[in-house]
């Protein structure tokens, strides 16, 4: 129905980059330059048992945010072209040749009902029929969480402590391929780590996570 629409909304506004809103037909090549990063790996509870190898392709900064956002709160194809991308590069970074199984962060289901989708969980599946892996949604928000975008560092962490919950579904599968996180951006670590615990609690140790952006912050230390 949506796609049916956009031929006479193309007419009716120009088109324009997601990134920096200027009229572009895609991505204008000076926003291309952010997305087109080899991935880096950053390292979550470096020198832990319970080390993360994260890798994530563009950093934050004020034209990959509104790439994030025209996806996340609009669905905007172009933006999810270039989050997809993103994605796929990050994917390289871990391996090439095994097939492994993404496990989307969950949104928190207010936030699923109002956008009348899962992002993460459709982004896990345009990156899957390219990169040839599975996708399963077993990490499940289990009570109200607020958002984490206005909390600082320490805050973060508390709001999503035992936040999440994986569904024994599929464990089986989950027990026979590689398993990948995957995320939009990583900020703190705080969101990853808390998906790590939540399979943990169910035996399931995932290889590693990739995210589409990355702030500075972590990449410093
Ligand atoms: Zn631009």
């Amino acid at each position: 129905m949506r796609k049916s629409l956009y031929p006479l909304l193309d007419l009716i506004y120009p088109k324009r980059c997601p990134g920096c809103h200027k009229p572009a037909v895609s991505i204008c090549e000076s926003c291309k330059i952010f997305w087109q990063k080899p991935p880096i790996s950053i390292k979550l509870n470096k020198n832990s048992v319970s080390v993360l190898s994260v890798f994530s392709v563009a950093q934050y900064r004020n034209e990959v945010r509104a790439v994030l956002l025209a996806y996340k709160e609009d669905g905007e194809r172009e933006a999810g072209k270039i989050l997809t991308e993103a994605l796929l590069q990050a994917r390289r970074g871990i391996s090439k040749h095994l097939v492994c199984v993404f496990v989307p962060i969950p949104s928190n289901p207010k936030s699923v009902r109002r956008r009348g989708r899962d992002f993460m969980l459709d982004l896990c599946n345009q990156v899957a029929i390219q990169s040839g892996d599975k996708v399963l949604s077993i990490i499940k928000v289990n009570r109200d969480v607020q958002d984490q975008s206005k909390l600082s560092e320490k805050e973060r962490s508390q709001n999503l402590v035992g936040a999440f919950d994986c569904t024994p579904k599929n464990l089986k599968l989950l027990a026979k391929f590689p398993i990948i996180l995957v995320d939009d951006l990583l900020t703190t670590g705080a969101t990853l780590r808390e998906a790590q615990r939540a399979l943990r609690q169910r035996g399931v140790i995932p290889i590693g996570a990739i995210t589409a952006a990355h702030t500075a912050r972590l990449v410093r230390n």
